[in-house]
């Protein structure tokens, strides 16, 4: 994210009363779909519906309204072109020109749209965020040379995210591999690896896309805020209810969403014993398009530990390493923004815990039906306690300080903090007596320990 500082300030605000004042919408489609009228920019009326669709999207969910103008010649605008491959500048034109939104054929999708839509109105890239160096990380190393560009940070003073966080599902998200100079080497990697699946999605705008949007030019747009729970927020387009994050439902987002194609998810209290959740029909496959939601809930004091088990099939890009459907947890505070997704075949390994008595898992598939996942839950002690460590094992060198030793712990109760293993280095004394060869560099062990290193002794 996201929004460029200057469409935020007096300008914008223009342009915003501009379309809010017009009352024809994009609802009236058999206005906006005569061929003869508006062909002049794209021959097929499919692509026109397409962009039309993507559009309505955002006016569904924010206080935005989007009117067509094909007589206009001057001010402030979007104009649809496809010069230019999928592509925006950001924000609005200073001169109050227009803002020409590139679409090739190939970016003729909802959320690839969507995705330029919301530059033309002043989103940057997510990865471009001044934090976002607490997020991923950029492997300027595997990143096609002329690309190199695409990656850069912005400006703090160009960049305003109303609060909003860094959101790994946002549409606005570059893919793991993204320009990168070979097909399959990584130009983003997540700092928390279970993250690495959420990125890139160009599926579905997420609530903290819809937030920001929302927070920047829709603030005003309800006289009062309604007591939204779980991250939820008064929607712009309906003042007497909450827009809620997904998974949750309800006038103030008080509910957790029933399942859809199936009877399943729900609020599930667990205990210490293990609770056992699981897509539809498991072990038999579920059917495309279900979806279920979990709350589960700790007693107070407990959190929540997650484990899957049992054969896991969810339809994922292994290619761009991303998830198409999806098993998603939240499991930090805040439950507003986009959690860690699992797919692809293969059990996660990951144990999950939670950071308060609550985690969310939600089950989504969109495109295709599978095995699904199955998975157990129970409650522990919010503060776990170590057993003690073991003794250290004997040093893997007697001397020249390039042996390491371990030692391990397992965890008594609860949730513990830390690791279960540590290692460090011994026999940092300088080797003594005949060497039968002289520096023997193995470049095992580096750094100011070489010093001590000098000669190692062939033992
Ligand atoms: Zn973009």
């Amino acid at each position: 994210m996201r929004v460029h500082r200057n469409e935020v300030d007096g300008n914008l605000k223009s342009w915003n009363r501009r379309m809010k004042d017009d009352p024809r919408s994009l609802k009236n489609k058999e206005d906006i779909l005569n061929p003869e009228e508006h062909g002049r920019h794209f021959e097929a009326l499919r692509e026109q519906r397409i962009i039309e669709l993507a559009l309505e999207h955002w006016h569904n969910i924010t206080c935005l309204n989007f009117v067509r103008d094909d007589s206009a010649r001057s001010g402030n605008r979007i104009v649809f072109t496809d010069v230019d491959g999928c592509a925006s500048n950001v924000g609005k034109h200073p001169l109050g020109e227009e803002q020409l939104v590139s679409l090739a054929p190939e970016c003729i999708r909802l959320g690839v749209i969507a995705h330029e839509v919301a530059h033309a109105l002043g989103f940057w890239h997510e990865q471009s965020r001044p934090d976002r160096d607490q997020f991923v990380n950029v492997r300027w190393e595997n990143i096609d040379k002329d690309s190199k560009g695409q990656f850069l940070k912005e400006d703090p003073d160009d960049v305003d995210n109303a609060g909003v966080p860094y959101d790994y599902g946002s549409i606005m998200h570059y893919r793991s591999k993204a320009f990168s100079r070979y097909d399959d080497l990584y130009t983003i990697t997540t700092f928390v690896s279970d993250y690495q699946k959420t990125i890139g999605q160009r599926d579905q705008l997420s609530f903290n896309d819809i937030r920001l949007m929302n927070r920047i030019y829709c603030s005003n747009t309800c006289g009062r805020n309604l007591p939204c729970q779980r991250g939820g927020y008064t929607d712009p387009r309906k003042c007497d209810r909450c827009r809620c994050p997904d998974g949750f439902t309800g006038t103030y987002c008080e509910q957790v969403m029933p399942g859809y194609g199936a009877v399943c998810g729900g609020k599930v209290r667990v205990s210490t014993g293990w609770t056992r959740i699981s897509s539809p029909g498991y072990p038999n496959e579920f059917k495309e398009g279900q979806e279920c939601s979990w709350l589960l809930t700790a007693p107070p004091g407990y959190i929540v530990e997650f484990q899957f088990m049992g054969e896991f099939e969810m339809y994922c890009k292994v290619r761009h390493s991303l998830c198409m459907d999806y098993v998603e947890i939240r499991n930090s505070t805040d439950f507003a923004n986009t959690g860690m997704r699992y797919c692809c075949y293969g059990t996660p390994q990951t144990r999950i815990r939670s950071a308060t008595i609550d985690m969310v898992v939600l089950f989504r598939s969109f495109y295709r039906g599978g095995k699904g996942f199955e998975a157990r839950a129970r409650a522990l002690p919010a503060n776990g306690a170590w057993n003690k460590w073991t003794p250290w094992t004997p040093c893997t060198a007697s001397c020249g300080s390039c042996g390491t030793r371990m030692r391990t712990r397992t965890c008594a109760y609860g949730a513990c903090e830390g690791e279960p293993m540590e290692t460090e280095v011994c026999n940092t004394q300088p080797c003594t007596g005949m060497c039968a060869q002289k520096k023997e560099e193995t470049g095992e062990c580096g750094g100011f320990l070489s010093l001590l290193r000098g000669i190692r002794c062939k033992q």
